[in-house]
């Protein structure tokens, strides 16, 4: 039996997965809960937020986000290859300043608009 606490929203129900059971959730005050519990057993996800070097802007580093969650054991790899990353201004919202990050399907996207 795993113990966790929910963090899909701010009341952080306190879950119980029984791995011996098919992932059996209890705890959970709603469906998203059992989700997660279930999740986070089988196959953990996380969006990885940072920033990147940024040029030609009176900001050094430019906000980024994936663009959806990533698997859990690729955040180290995903976190480093953030430091490879050179932006150059002008970048909008929802820009994507690396592609598929890591092998993993998912952009690198920026999270604000910057101008020169
Ligand atoms: S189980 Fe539902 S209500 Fe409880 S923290 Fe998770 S999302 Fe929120």
């Amino acid at each position: 039996m795993k113990e966790l606490i929910c963090i899909v929203c701010p009341n952080g129900c306190r879950l119980r997965v029984d791995e011996k059971n098919g992932c059996r959730v209890t705890g959970n005050s709603c469906p998203r809960g059992e989700e997660y519990g279930k999740n986070e057993i089988l196959h953990p996800v996380r969006v990885l937020t940072g920033t990147v070097r940024l040029h030609g802007a009176s900001l050094p580093r430019c906000p980024v986000k994936t663009r959806g969650p990533i698997p859990k054991e690729k955040l180290p790899e995903a976190a480093r290859a953030l430091c490879r990353v050179d932006v150059e201004a002008p970048v909008q919202t929802g820009d994507v300043v690396l592609a598929d990050l890591c092998g993993t399907g998912v952009d690198l996207v920026a999270t604000r608009t910057i101008l020169p």
